[in-house]
């Protein structure tokens, strides 16, 4: 098949869509929407959920809402520990929460995804970055160090406020980095196995807003439409993300990033590129697609051409990795068999985390 041309969709022959159910309240100021929200879906008490930096946030919010309010957790972190978990499942019966709010990044999304998981209380989430997690019927947990990841309707929110303010604070490296993990989910949509036409055309929407968008916010962090454009493409790749399979690239991040306690958007930066670079043989249309997302000559130049125009981390050495735990990756990303469009090989996986490892992106694409 040829590639496609600038405004052609790529239509397939035959395709599986699974439409995920959820209810969007998008735009500036948004946050005001929530009592209402609570009484339409028929909750009377909400826990409030965030890690500790967002707690002071998370107060004025538990405020606007006044007795609807029923308890405030902030212990929310990183890969859901289950401790934590257990900690604010006791929050949520103390108070006889009957829904959860969860504020901030995937971190409190994974909070009240858990919560969900063992109670079926209702969730509203308000996102303030970009990683996508509201978007998903999926959980990742992690006990005694081991990260399980499932897929299951139960943690699938009910109720996302996309409130662009909250993310006025968020900080342009963390701004980058986020943008560029959501920009991943899209990228592995445009070769999953199971892709189809309709999240195609949110992949390729989603790259473009976020293209256009990170350089504006990073020379004008305040920059409101810079910003809601972010965000809105968030939102997409969060759904590319929910709705198809992901593959080496996810695969990746979870195993590098997981392993060696790497920071999660840091990683799906670092690594994106050789990604897009391993597959771009094998998926000739997506490479074109994200190209013409982004304007470029190939998807991984413009990708590496967009890490360099927002400086971003470009290498694993730079955000904690050590050397010699390049084999041991290159072991686990073989471990277990998943479907990727180019065959998982030992050796060349080697040779795309050494290269990531180094941050040698151009002696990686002009190939062995
Ligand atoms: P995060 O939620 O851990 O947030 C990073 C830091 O930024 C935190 O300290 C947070 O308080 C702060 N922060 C967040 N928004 C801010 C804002 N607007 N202004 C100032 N500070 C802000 O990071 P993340 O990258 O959003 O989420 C990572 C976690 O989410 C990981 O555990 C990852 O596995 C998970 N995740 C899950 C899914 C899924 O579908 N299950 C998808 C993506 C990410």
């Amino acid at each position: 098949m040829n590639p496609p041309r600038d405004g052609e969709l790529i239509v397939m022959q035959s395709f599986v869509y699974n439409a995920l159910p959820g209810r969007v309240i998008f735009g500036q100021g948004t946050v005001s929407a929530l009592k209402s929200e609570m009484e339409r879906a028929g909750c009377t008490r909400a826990l409030l959920l965030s890690t500790p930096e967002q707690a002071a946030a998370l107060k004025d919010i538990a405020a606007s809402i006044g007795a609807l309010a029923a308890g405030i957790f902030t212990d929310a972190a990183m890969h859901t520990p289950t401790d934590v978990t257990d900690r604010a499942l006791r929050a949520a019966r103390d108070c006889a929460a009957d829904c959860t709010i969860a504020f901030g990044g995937g971190s409190s999304t994974g909070l009240g995804k858990a919560i969900a998981l063992r109670t079926d209380l209702t969730q509203i989430v308000i996102p303030t970055t970009y990683a996508g997690s509201e978007m998903t019927p999926i959980i990742g947990e992690t006990e005694g160090g081991r990260k399980v990841t499932r897929r299951t309707l139960k943690v699938l929110p009910e109720i996302v406020i996309y409130d662009v303010d909250f993310t006025l604070t968020l900080p342009p490296r963390l701004t980058v980095t986020s943008g560029t993990n959501a920009i991943a989910h899209a990228v592995e949509a445009l070769y999953a196995q199971d892709r189809n036409p309709v999240i195609s055309m949110m992949a390729e929407q989603a790259i473009s807003a976020m293209g256009r968008a990170l350089p504006a916010i990073v020379a004008h962090p305040q920059d409101r439409e810079a910003r809601a454009e972010a965000l809105y493409g968030a939102w997409l790749c969060g759904i590319c993300l929910g709705s198809v399979g992901m593959a080496l690239h996810h695969k990746l991040c979870h195993v590098v990033g997981g392993s060696f306690n790497l920071p999660h958007a840091d990683t799906h930066t670092v690594i994106l590129p050789y990604a897009m670079a391993y597959n771009a043989k094998a998926a000739p249309e997506a490479d074109q697609v994200v190209a013409r997302a982004l304007g470029g000559r190939s998807g991984t130049q413009a990708l590496v051409d967009l890490a360099r125009k927002l400086e971003s981390p470009t290498s694993l050495k730079s955000i904690g990795m050590e050397e010699r735990d390049i084999e041991r990756a290159a072991d686990l990303a073989v471990q277990s068999p998943y479907w990727n469009p180019r065959p998982i090989d030992r050796s060349a996986i080697r040779d795309l985390v050494a290269s990531a490892w180094a941050g040698d992106i151009e002696r990686y694409m002009s190939g062995p």
